[in-house]
Parts: structure tokens; sequence; C-alpha cells
């Protein structure tokens, strides 16, 4: 097999949907290939704007999204976060022959409701969690009795990485229930946890390399979760092998039985993988690019981004294909906002940029920003992913955090161990 086989064709134009550090990171990937002739992002932020067109849209509007496409003669749409796949925005930019990268409404389900997803991993035979859907709180209870402690209990519809309780605690699971109108309460799952990326073009899919990301506020995994704090790729811990693995126990079955119930999957499959001591086993789906692991993943990616996600997106990903990587590793440290998660003080000014960029290695992506005249201020939670990158995760972590202490932001806190553990080994 070629490097990298024949991907896509050799030109395009592209509009990026989103707003965040992962959007910032696919737009970088997207700015490096020579292959893509324009970029442009809706709405896209401070950061992509310096190096695509901005637009202000609504991602989730399927009419403004096609008619923005058709306007801009976008050859592909890649559409970052997952509240457009809910929205049924891929499914409309199919209708319109535009093509698109990520998964229909009906396949983005896979993530949307985790009770859609056990049962395809159930009709598949991917190893996961055992698993009960409960409507009621005597169906909780029941469920919660059959499982014993620690408790795990999930909203079934979207949010945002939110809707997860794992508590010791049966009263705050049967609550956590109880808030919810369907759960999924299901066996608690051991060992460390692995982001796995495959992208897909409805048939064939090709793994990125694994990340593992924070999702706890504080240092220690304290405090609550979050979307993530920080990330590192590669994973010197993983088991020989694991990657094809988890290609042949869990993705592609789910590629393949999603193709045969015609929703087929098109777009990148995030796995996220609990390393259990009896094995490897699906913690959860998502239908779209993690953040913030995309962040470090994508740096590491040497192939052109643009011919791979268009070769997904017109269903000519050859089977086989083997991607290209940079040597080294990367780090990124998310800066949050004064109050994130529980609720994040917006519009302070962020100074440091500058100074962040200078050192060696590293570089800052915006994901909570916004401009205000001559100003930068904070818009979100997550404000600033400062990623790190050098021959060792060592390296690629003291730069990520030399560059972090250059960020002022009033209040602002990050995480200080992201991949020191790795690091050390
Ligand atoms: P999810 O939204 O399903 O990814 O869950 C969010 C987080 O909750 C995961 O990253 C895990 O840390 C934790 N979690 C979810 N399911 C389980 C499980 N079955 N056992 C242990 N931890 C879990």
């Amino acid at each position: 097999m070629p490097a990298s086989g024949r991907l896509g064709s050799c030109y395009v134009r592209v509009l990026v949907l989103g707003s965040g550090g992962r959007e910032h990171a696919i737009a970088r990937a997207l700015h490096r290939d020579p292959s893509v002739t324009a970029l442009h992002c809706a709405p896209g932020n401070p950061g992509t704007a310096e190096i695509a067109d901005n637009h202000a849209l609504d991602p989730t509007d399927p009419t403004a999204v096609v008619e923005l496409a058709g306007r801009l003669r976008a050859g592909l749409v890649v559409i970052g976060p997952e509240a457009p796949l809910v929205a049924g925005v891929a499914d409309a930019l199919r209708t319109a022959g535009i093509p698109c990268f990520g998964p229909d409404r009906e396949a983005a389900r896979i993530e949307g409701s985790k009770a859609f997803a056990k049962e395809v991993m159930a009709a598949a035979g991917v190893p996961t969690a055992a698993a009960r859907v409960c409507e009621s709180t005597d169906q909780a209870a029941a469920a919660l009795d059959e499982f014993g402690p620690p408790y795990v209990v999930k909203d079934d519809g979207l949010a945002a990485g939110k809707g997860v309780v794992v508590t010791e605690d049966r009263t705050a699971a049967l609550d956590h229930a109880a808030a919810c109108e369907r759960v999924v309460i299901e066996d608690y799952l051991d060992g460390p946890e692995v982001s796995l990326f495959a992208l897909c073009d409805g048939q064939d899919a090709v793994p990125l390399m694994p990340a593992q990301d924070f999702k706890r506020a504080y240092d220690d995994d304290a405090g609550p979760n979050t979307g993530g704090m920080g990330a590192y790729t590669p994973l010197p811990w993983i088991p020989e092998g694991l990657v094809d693995e988890v290609m042949a126990k869990v993705v592609q079955p789910t590629v393949d039985e999603l193709r045969r119930r015609e929703t087929p999957y098109v777009g990148v499959l995030y796995a996220g993988l609990a390393l259990t001591s009896k094995g490897v086993r699906v913690v959860e789906f998502n239908a779209r690019f993690g953040d913030p692991e995309t962040q470090v993943v994508l740096d590491r990616l040497a192939t052109p981004l643009g011919g791979l996600l268009q070769a997904c997106a017109l269903g000519g990903l050859a089977r086989g294909t083997r991607l290209s990587w940079h040597a080294g590793a990367a780090v990124t440290v998310v800066i949050a906002a004064e109050n994130y998660p529980a609720a994040p003080v917006k519009g302070d000014v962020i100074m440091g940029l500058d100074e962040a960029a200078k050192v060696p290695g590293a570089y800052v992506l915006h994901a909570g920003t916004r401009r205000e005249a001559d100003r930068l201020v904070a818009s979100g939670g997550r404000v600033l992913n400062v990623v790190g990158t050098g021959s060792d995760l060592a390296e690629a972590r003291a730069a990520a955090y030399e560059a972090a202490e250059k960020i002022e932001l009033r209040g602002s806190h990050h995480r200080s161990d992201i991949a020191l553990r790795a690091a050390q080994r």
C-alpha cells in the first residue's frame, strides 16, 4: 500500500463549521494542505480569522449552511461540533450535492443517544460495559443494585460531556437518574482511558494516532468533569497492537453495522476506550473530533488533511490506507476562564499571546475568544489551547507550560499535570 493512496482530488475549497479550539486545529491542518485552495470557517474565531475567511452564521441552521457552502463553491464542508450533526446539517448538504465530512443525523445518534450506541454495539458484537436503559426511578434503582458501586448513570441525550455521573453514592446516582428522562446505567469500567479517532467513508476506516485527554477540572483528576482540560499524544504506555485491535473489534464492526442499516457513517468515529483488566471496552462513541485531543493529533499528522477528509466525503478512502506522522510529541493545555466549568466569567481581556507564540515549539489555538475593537476577550469557558511540541513528551510539556505562563487572563486556571505521568515514564 502506498503511504497514503490517492486521497481526494487535487484542489478543493473547504468550509469548516464551528468556533472552538478543535476547529482552529482543523483549519490549521487544512491550511497546511497545498490542495486546499480556499479556506472558510463559520462562524470561526479570532484564531481561524488569521488563516481563513470567517462567516457569521449559525452552524446548526441547515438552510443557511447549504446557502453559504453553495455561494463559496465549497467542494467540502467539515463539521466540527456535534450540534450541527444532530440538527441534520450533513443530511442537508448531501441532499444539495455538497460533499460533507460528518455523519447524517441518523448515524450521529451513535453519539446523540447512549441507548442507540449500546444497541448498535450489541448488534455489532463490540466490547462495551453491560448496560440497562431505564425510564423510571424503579427501573433505575433495580439497575443500580444489579451492577453495584461505583455507579455509572448516563443521561441518554446529548449533554456536552456533562451528563454522566460516576459515584459511590447510591442516592446521588438515583437523583441523577430521576433528573433525566431516560438514562443508561452500566457496569463500571476500570483502567485508563484512550481516545481513538477513525476517519470513515461509509465503508472503510483509517485510524489516527491515539491520544489521552484530561476531563476533570483540577490536578490529580480532582474537581468536576469538564469538556477537557488538556491532551497529549503519543501514548507511550499503550500495548502494542492496540490500534489494530480496536479497528478490528470496534471501529470496522460499527461502520459495517451502520452501513447494514443503510445509515452509512461518513466522518470521524471517536471511540472513547477503557483499557480494563478484562481487555479493551468502549466507554462511549462520539460522532466528531474530540476537543482537545484533535489539537494534538492533527499537530502530528503529516498526511495532508484536506485530501483525506475529501476522500471520506466522496466515499473513496482506500482500504489499508496508512497515514504518515511527524516524529515527536504534542501536548495541549487548556486555559479556562475563572469559575469554569460552573459559570465561566466572560468578557475579560486576554494578553500575552505574542509572547506565548515566541516560545520555541509552542503555539496558541483560540477556543473561546472574541475580538472587541483592538482587544481580545474571553467569550467561553475554555478560552485558549496552548500547544507544545517537541522530540518527546517531556519537551512538548515544557514548551506548552512555558507558553501557558505567558498568557494573562484574570482569574483563569489551567491544570499543571497534563501528560506529566506519561512524560515521566
Ligand atoms: P461519556 O460521556 O460516556 O464519555 O462519559 C464521560 C466520562 O465518564 C468518561 O470519560 C469516563 O471517565 C466516565 N465513564 C463513563 N462511563 C463509564 C463506565 N462505564 N465506567 C467508568 N467510568 C465511566
